[in-house]
């Protein structure tokens, strides 16, 4: 098995460590990802397996509903204003990381752009990288 990934806010008030491998990664230009991260897109990994994962630190919640109108957790710190994962109340075993809270924001992978149908001329992604209008179903 990899090494964990590990990682949290910019000042670290907030960590998490998860063992084991995501199942989905992705860029998404809808508009509320557009509104968290102050620019195009954010950039998720999400995992399966909340039992493989620790949260360290508090971070404040915000619930949202989604597209799918489903309420998401946003999870941010309160000091630093980091936005650091997402939770899902109809799905509990999944948890989603902001690409860049990664220690090694390497790590990550975009295998899907999601919401390109939001996207603005000015966010280019890379081409390489399959675009879908919305989100394809899990
Ligand atoms: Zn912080
Ligand atoms: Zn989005």
């Amino acid at each position: 098995m990899s090494k964990a990934f590990t990682g949290g806010c910019a000042c670290g008030a907030v960590r998490y460590e998860i063992s084991s491998e995501p199942i989905f990664m992705n860029d998404c230009q809808c508009h509320d990802c557009q509104h968290a991260s102050g620019t195009g897109h954010g950039s998720y990994l999400t995992f399966a397996g909340r039992k493989s994962m620790t949260l360290a630190g508090k971070a404040t919640h915000w619930d949202m509903v989604g597209d799918s109108g489903n309420v998401k957790t946003k999870g941010f710190c309160p000091a630093c204003g980091s936005p650091v994962y997402v939770s899902y109340a109809a799905m509990p075993d999944l948890l989603t990381i902001t690409a860049a809270s990664l220690d090694e924001p390497g790590r990550f992978k975009p295998q899907v752009v999601t919401y390109h149908v939001r996207a603005h001329a000015w966010d280019h992604l890379d081409p390489a990288v399959p675009k879908v209008d919305r989100m394809p179903p899990t």
